[in-house]
């Protein structure tokens, strides 16, 4: 069935959609440091982050495996640099509408790859390493986890990556056939 992700991504509620072109997607190494770094407390805790995700040469190879993907923003207004509530509510705002998207998106192709902003928090508490995730069919990966810098993925799609002052946006895709 064919189904037109920009528009249904419009259709969801978020400010920026376009067509996502798998040759501009590059897992880094230098991304995956940062994420071992710890920045976001998930690095080692959760099935959808590394190294549960994989190494980046098999998060390359499945990203190899799409043909095409939709690139997807939230863009929230700020009273000021300092404004984490406005932040948080983009966020939660993203992970409303991304988890929408994903789930419409999955119904009609099972093998699509949703990559979110930030790890996968359906969970208050995951279950790795001890036991298998509860939801691997909900469970969401980050851009971050597949090693994609995602500047840089916003740049060769033709999306900013930063809307300017006061503004804050948040980024995810979901790769198809
Ligand atoms: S769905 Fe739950 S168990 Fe699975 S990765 Fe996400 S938080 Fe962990």
């Amino acid at each position: 069935m064919y189904m037109d992700l920009t528009e249904l991504a419009r259709e969801t509620g978020f400010e920026h959609a376009t067509i996502l072109r798998v040759d501009t997607l590059t897992p880094l190494n230098e991304v995956r440091e940062m994420c071992a770094a710890g920045k976001c407390l998930l690095y080692g805790r959760r099935w959808s982050c590394p190294p549960a995700c994989g190494s980046i040469k098999s998060c390359a190879e499945k990203i190899a495996g799409y043909r095409t993907g939709v690139l997807v923003q939230s863009v929230g207004q700020l009273e000021d640099v300092f404004d984490a509530e406005g932040i948080r509510q983009t966020e939660e705002t993203h992970k409303r509408r991304f988890d929408t998207l994903a789930r419409q998106v999955r119904l009609v192709c099972p093998g699509c790859l949703p990559l979110t902003a930030g790890g996968c928090t359906r969970c208050a508490v995951c279950t790795y390493p001890k036991r298998p995730c509860r939801f691997p069919q909900k469970m969401l990966s980050s851009m971050e986890a597949y090693g994609l810098l995602v500047s840089d993925v916003c740049l060769k799609n033709g999306l900013a990556y930063y809307y300017g002052e006061g503004t804050i946006a948040f980024t995810s895709c979901i790769l198809t056939n």
